[in-house]
C-alpha cells in the first residue's frame, strides 16, 4: 500500500475486524509512523499485514511484544531500516518470542535471524512517560497494563492528536498496575475491542477461587498442571499463589524460565517487584527430563507453556498425568477455537500426534485476562476527552462493529470498525 502526503491519514494494514496482525499506519504531511506490525498465528499458516514500503516510514513503534503486534516487524528490516521504538523489556521478550516463532513454524517465514538482528540494532528504548520527536511528529508513551513492557502511544502530527491504545488492561493484576486514562484531548482514538460485549469476573474473586481449587487438588496428594503463556501469565499465576501464601511445591518450566529472568532484570515495570522476586525464588525452575519426571510424581503445581497447549513442556506433562483422574489441568488464558487447549476444554480429549485421546484428569478454565473487559472498556471510552473519531480494531468482526455502533449511539462520537486496507483522512 502507498499513501500520498497531504492531510493526516490513517491506514489499517491489519487487525481490522480480527484479532491478529495489528498494524496501523499514520501518515502526516512530512512524516509517517507505523504502529505495530504483527502476524496472525495459525489459520493454519501465519498471515501477515498488508505491505508497507519501509522507505515510506520515518519510524516504527511497537506497543508490546506479543507476536500479533510484533511478528512481522523483521520484514521491514530486510531492506531499509528505520528507528524502532519500544521498551527495553519488550525488546528482550521479543527476542525470545521471534526465535520461538521461527523455530516452531511449520510454514515459511519471509525473514531470517539476520533481519531480526538488524532490527534490534535500530531499536531505541523508551519508557512509559517518555516523549520522542520524529521530524514534526511527537510521540508520547504511557503504560498499557496489558503485559510487562507494554505501551500506549499518543501520536501528535500536523495538529492532530491520535491515541493508539494497543492492547490495554485498566485493572490492577498481581503483576501489573492497570493503565490510567489519558488526560489529553484527542482527535482520534484507535482502541482495542478483544472483549467488547464480554465481562471478566472480579479479579480478586477469581484469584481466591483459583487458589482454593489448586489447594484442594494438591492436598489430595496429586498434581495441578497450569498451561500458561511465558510472557506474563505464568509469572502472574506464581504471584497469585505467593500472595495467598500457598505453601506447596511450585514448578516453573519452558520459556517462562528465561522470560522470568528477564523480568527480574527489569524491576521498574512491575506493580510489586518484591512479590515477583519472592514468587520466582519460591518456584523450582525445572532443569531437564529428570526434573520433569519427578515433578509429576509429587503433589504440587506445574506452570508451563504453551498457554493453549499448542506444544511446549505443558503437553509433555499432560501426557504423563492424563491417566489419573485426581490430577487437574487448570487453563488460565483464553483458548482460541481450534487450538488443542480449546478442544481439551470442550471435549475432555486431547489431540496427541493428531489422535484424540480422553483425558481422565479434571479440566477447568479460569478467566485471567490481560485485556479490558466490556465494563472497563466502556469506562475508558467514556473518560476520553475531546470529540475524537473512534476506530475500533483488534476484535472479532461482531465485537468491533457492535462497539463502534454503541460509541456512536451512546457517546455521540463518530465511530467505525475499519477493515484491513481501509484509509481514512483525519
Ligand atoms: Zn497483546
Amino acid at each position: 500500500m502507498v499513501l500520498d502526503n497531504g492531510n493526516v491519514k490513517l491506514a489499517f494494514l491489519g487487525g481490522g475486524r480480527e484479532v491478529g496482525r495489528s498494524a496501523v499506519w499514520v501518515r502526516g504531511e512530512k512524516a509517517s509512523i507505523l504502529l505495530d506490525y504483527g502476524v496472525r498465528v495459525g489459520d493454519p499458516e501465519p498471515l501477515f499485514p498488508l505491505h508497507v514500503p519501509p522507505k515510506e516510514l520515518d519510524a516504527i513503534v511497537l506497543s508490546h511484544a506479543h507476536l500479533d503486534h510484533s511478528g512481522a516487524l523483521p520484514l521491514l528490516y530486510v531492506s531499509y531500516p528505520r528507528p524502532l521504538y519500544m521498551t527495553s523489556l519488550s525488546a528482550k521478550m521479543l527476542d525470545f518470542l521471534l526465535k520461538d516463532f521461527m523455530n516452531l513454524s511449520k510454514y515459511y517465514i519471509p525473514y531470517e535471524q539476520t533481519d531480526v538482528n538488524r532490527m534490534f540494532r535500530h531499536m531505541r528504548a523508551v519508557k512509559p512517560g517518555s516523549k520522542v520527536k520524529v521530524g514534526n511528529v511527537k510521540l508520547t508513551f504511557a503504560d498499557a497494563g496489558h503485559i510487562p513492557g507494554g505501551l500506549q502511544v499518543l501520536v501528535e502530527v500536523d495538529g492532530k492528536r491520535i491515541l493508539y491504545t494497543g492492547d490495554i488492561n485498566t485493572i490492577d493484576t498481581r503483576l501489573l498496575k492497570g493503565a490510567k486514562p489519558f488526560n489529553e484531548e484527542l482527535d482520534v482514538l484507535v482502541v482495542e475491542a478483544t472483549y467488547a460485549g464480554v465481562d471478566h469476573p472480579d479479579r480478586e474473586e477469581l484469584e481466591k477461587e483459583f487458589v482454593e481449587s489448586v489447594v484442594e487438588v494438591v492436598e489430595d496428594g496429586v498434581v495441578v498442571l497450569v498451561p500458561a503463556f511465558s510472557v506474563g501469565r505464568a509469572q502472574e499465576i506464581l504471584c497469585v499463589l505467593t500472595a495467598y501464601s500457598f505453601n506447596h511445591t511450585i514448578y516453573l518450566d519452558g520459556m517462562a524460565r528465561a522470560i522470568s529472568q528477564v523480568f527480574l532484570d527489569h524491576p521498574r515495570f512491575f506493580r510489586d517487584y518484591g512479590l515477583l522476586k519472592k514468587a520466582l525464588e519460591k518456584a523450582i525452575w525445572i532443569n531437564g527430563k529428570g526434573d520433569r519426571k519427578r515433578a509429576c510424581r509429587k503433589p504440587g503445581v506445574i506452570i508451563a507453556p504453551a498457554g493453549m497447549l499448542k506444544g511446549g513442556p505443558a503437553v509433555q506433562y499432560l501426557k504423563r498425568m492424563a491417566e489419573d483422574e485426581r490430577n487437574a489441568v487448570f487453563l488460565v488464558s483464553y483458548q482460541i477455537p481450534g487450538t488443542p487447549g480449546h478442544i481439551l476444554l470442550n471435549t475432555g480429549k486431547f489431540p496427541f500426534n493428531n489422535e484424540l485421546k480422553p483425558i481422565k484428569a479434571s479440566i477447568k478454565w479460569f478467566d485471567f485476562s490481560s485485556h479490558v473487559g466490556d465494563r472497563q472498556l466502556w469506562e475508558v471510552l467514556k473518560a476520553v476527552k475531546g470529540n475524537p473519531r473512534v476506530f475500533v480494531i483488534h476484535g472479532e468482526d461482531q465485537a468491533c462493529t457492535m462497539l463502534a455502533e454503541r460509541v456512536s449511539l451512546e457517546l455521540g462520537l463518530e465511530a467505525m470498525a475499519p477493515r484491513n486496507g481501509e484509509v481514512f483522512k483525519v
